[in-house]
């Protein structure tokens, strides 16, 4: 095992920049007061909260009212689909995707376990959504319509705008899952008409357990936590004071780091995505070329296994993920590279490299150097690989 670690996992989750520690320290020491206490050592954390909200409203270009800090990207999916249907009791389906995060799959499903109806708008081979079929979807019934900013397997950016216009039009709400897309391509939910947004501290170098959801003003929102009156009574809960602080720092950091993402970052990426085009026989890139994030690309080793390259990569330190979800002891491609309809040959060897500000060049060139070698080990066993 090697001692160093190249990091290209940036999608599972991603390292806290130490500016965003720094900013921390005082709020997990000596700060550690109440922000609703009435005393001043607890009551001056409160402005250190609301410096937050400033600083991620920012990376938003929304307004710091918008913003509800909550516990993860998961609780925000949660609350925003709750609230949806909570305030449309007339309206009994939520319209989503099939390539949904578990964190809004999983939910539409306990929806329809308490006698709601889901619809799931199918993909294409390159995983871009079938619009014709979101806008027959898309009816009267529905309270909300829920689609991922960016999926965190293949990268893919949906056209969030359009529906939006589509959910409007209905008289349904439009939420979206932006977990992999906040601080890697530019926002401005000012001129958009998005209604409800989720993200995640952890996946732009802030800490995990910290979350937000937007709340465009004017829209009705019912809490999912009940109980104090903390953030203006929308979220109950004490607040993670260190987390969120970290969170704003993340987020201005990430404002700041945007156009290094889109140019060194993307520049990266290709790199390493056209070399293994290039010069590894029987690779297939999942996704959309067209519209993708800067930092991922999924990647399938045609007839082998994506677990079998992982853990050979991981003896060199190489750290990335692979396109299959464990079920039951067996190994089942995941259900994004199985809606796309990729064949198993290639869905059980996909691997995606996630990349982020903190990786370099001389890493692409190291992954570059040892890949050859694992995929030539795992084909010459496999049965399937013609010799
Ligand atoms: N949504 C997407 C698209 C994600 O990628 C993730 C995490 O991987 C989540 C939601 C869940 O976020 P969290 O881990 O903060 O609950």
């Amino acid at each position: 095992m090697s001692s160093k670690v190249v990091y290209m996992d940036n999608n599972a989750t991603s390292a806290i920049d130490p500016l965003v520690f720094e900013e921390m320290k005082p709020f997990l020491t000596e700060l550690y007061g109440n922000p609703s206490s009435i005393h001043t050592f607890g009551g001056q954390v409160a402005a250190h909260i609301e410096k937050a909200r400033e600083q991620l409203a920012a990376l938003l270009g929304a307004s710091p009212s918008e913003i509800i800090f909550t516990s993860c990207g998961s609780e925000s999916d949660n609350a925003a689909i709750a609230s949806a249907v909570g305030i449309c009791p007339k309206r009994d389906k939520i319209v989503t995707t099939k390539v949904e995060h578990p964190a809004v799959l999983n939910v539409v499903k306990e929806h329809e376990r308490r006698g709601y109806r889901g619809a799931l708008i199918p993909v294409d081979a390159k995983g871009r959504l079938d619009m014709k079929c979101a806008e027959e979807l898309i009816d009267e019934d529905t309270a909300l319509v829920s689609v991922m900013w960016a999926n965190n397997e293949t990268g893919n950016i949906y056209p969030v705008k359009e529906l939006c216009a589509l959910a409007h039009a209905k008289g349904a709400l439009f939420h979206t899952d932006a977990v992999q897309a906040v601080g890697k391509v530019p926002m401005k939910l000012s001129e958009m008409d998005i209604d409800m947004l989720s993200l995640s501290g952890h996946k732009l170098h802030a800490p995990k357990g910290v979350g937000a959801l937007y709340v465009r003003r004017g829209v009705r929102f019912r809490p999912y936590l009940i109980g104090g009156h903390q953030e203006r009574g929308r979220r109950a809960g004490t607040e993670n004071v260190a987390s969120i602080v970290g969170l704003g720092k993340a987020a201005e950091l990430s404002l700041a780091h945007l156009q290094d993402e889109n140019t060194r970052v993307k520049a990266m990426r290709d790199k390493l995505e056209n070399w293994f085009v290039a010069n590894i026989p029987s690779v297939r890139v999942n996704g959309d070329p067209a519209s993708r994030l800067p930092n991922t690309t999924n990647i399938s080793f045609e007839y082998i296994e994506g677990e079998s390259i992982l853990m050979l990569m991981d003896v060199h330190g190489i750290c990335a993920s692979s396109g299959s979800a464990c079920t039951t002891g067996s190994l089942e491609p995941s259900h994004v590279l199985r809606a796309m309809g990729v064949p198993y040959t290639s869905a059980h060897g996909a691997i995606r490299f996630s990349l982020s500000r903190f990786n370099h060049e001389d890493e692409i060139d190291f992954v570059i150097d040892k890949m050859p070698a694992i995929i030539k080990r795992l084909r010459d066993i496999s049965p399937y690989w013609k010799k």
